[in-house]
């Protein structure tokens, strides 16, 4: 079988976990995650990274710092992963979903101004696949309303929008490295602070409500509580091995890059034929091929497809729910308008298995495979 994913290993993960090790200092923020901070914030061009156990954690510190109380709305897509929402719930915050657009499945930036309200407090744009929302407009919405910009970047390290990195153009950005995107710790993320008056704030809520960073720093003689937080940073262990993972960032990218490109050649005449669609990527977007998916005509179809693969021996899955058609999301959410792309393209995703060592030319030749036998009137 061949796997939806597998993690790419570097080869000198151990020996930086080893030196943790007998280093004996295993708690967070030493060596390991300094490196990786320094690192993020040159490459990224952020004023502040701070490491997080998950993306989601890194969304609730950004939920926090956005001062989000009970009532206040959050816009974001339906078409999302459950942590862009959740982390703005766990505050009483309502988010506010509006439509995709049909091209890169990324919020619709010119649906956005009609769903802001009195009670709007912030804009969450979600970079799918790597692939850059509109960030121009949507930051000049949100400079006109007052609205703070939080990118949920969890799939775009290594891809930027204009010459400007996924992440570091919003008031703030989070990454995942979670073991299913480019770059990974197995589970981790980061908070990616743009707005310098933010930072220290940002610093107390990852250390339980304290300045205990300021005291480390030797800037205060000792730490207690001042604010809401929770403990938010990685263990070095885990700094350690996202440190060798950093270093190969561009090699990664560039191997995803290649595969990425061999299944777009490859479905060309598909697409022409008008028998699937393909993404697409803006002139604005220079991507970090996180993901290779196809639309089919209908979810009979693309069920078809997925049984087919499997029965061919090679995984592929489909995502989003909706989060507007879960039930969490009809609890705590509300729609904006006009859904129709979300549910319709929610439908007739397939992503293909994307990894660096993968058979691509087997799983093209798979996919040529299905989609001979489909028959206009199957379904
Ligand atoms: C993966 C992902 C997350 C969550 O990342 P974790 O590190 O697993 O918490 C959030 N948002 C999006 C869009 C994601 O793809």
């Amino acid at each position: 079988m061949i796997p939806f994913n597998k993690p790419y290993i570097v080869g000198t993960e151990m020996l930086n976990i080893k030196e943790v090790i007998n280093s004996h200092k295993l708690a967070g923020d030493y060596k390991y995650t300094k490196y990786c901070h320094k690192w993020l914030e040159n490459h990224i061009g952020c004023c502040k990274v701070l490491l997080t156990h998950s993306c989601t954690a890194a969304l609730e510190m950004a939920a926090i710092l956005a001062d989000i109380n009970p009532g206040d709305e959050v816009i974001m897509p339906s078409y999302t992963f459950v942590s862009t929402a959740n982390a703005f719930v766990l505050r009483g915050g309502v988010p506010v979903f509006v439509d995709i657009r049909e091209d890169t499945l990324n919020i619709n930036e010119q649906l956005i101004e009609a769903a802001i309200t009195s009670h709007t407090k912030a804009i969450v744009p979600v970079h799918y696949a790597g692939v850059a929302c509109e960030m121009d407009t949507i930051l000049e919405i949100a400079r006109r309303h007052k609205l703070l910009v939080i990118e949920d970047a969890a799939q775009g390290v290594g891809a930027s929008y204009k010459g400007r990195a996924l992440g570091s153009m919003g008031d703030l950005g989070t990454l995942s490295f979670h073991e299913t995107k480019n770059i990974s710790s197995g589970e981790g993320g980061a908070l990616l602070v743009n707005k310098p008056s933010l930072v220290k704030r940002a610093e107390i809520i990852r250390e339980k409500g304290t300045n205990r960073s300021q005291f480390v720093k030797g800037q205060v003689d000792k730490y207690t509580w001042l604010d809401i937080g929770s403990s938010y940073l990685p263990g070095e262990i885990v700094s350690a091995f996202l440190w060798a993972q950093l270093q190969e960032v561009q090699n990664i990218t560039k191997k995803r890059i290649e595969i990425w490109n061999k299944y777009h050649n490859a479905f060309h005449k598909l697409a022409q034929d008008k028998k699937i669609k393909r993404p697409l990527i803006p002139n604005s977007s220079s991507h970090n091929a996180h993901m290779y998916y196809l639309l089919f005509k209908n979810i009979k179809q693309r069920m078809y497809f997925i049984e087919s693969m499997k029965l061919k021996g090679v995984d592929c899955y489909f995502h989003y729910i909706p989060l507007h058609s879960s039930p969490g999301g009809c609890e705590y959410g509300r729609i904006h308008g006009d859904i129709s792309n979300t549910n319709d393209l929610s439908d007739r995703l397939v992503r293909l298995p994307l990894w660096v060592g993968l058979d691509v030319d087997y799983v093209i030749n798979q996919v040529l495979d299905v989609i001979s036998t489909f028959k206009e009137d199957n379904f």
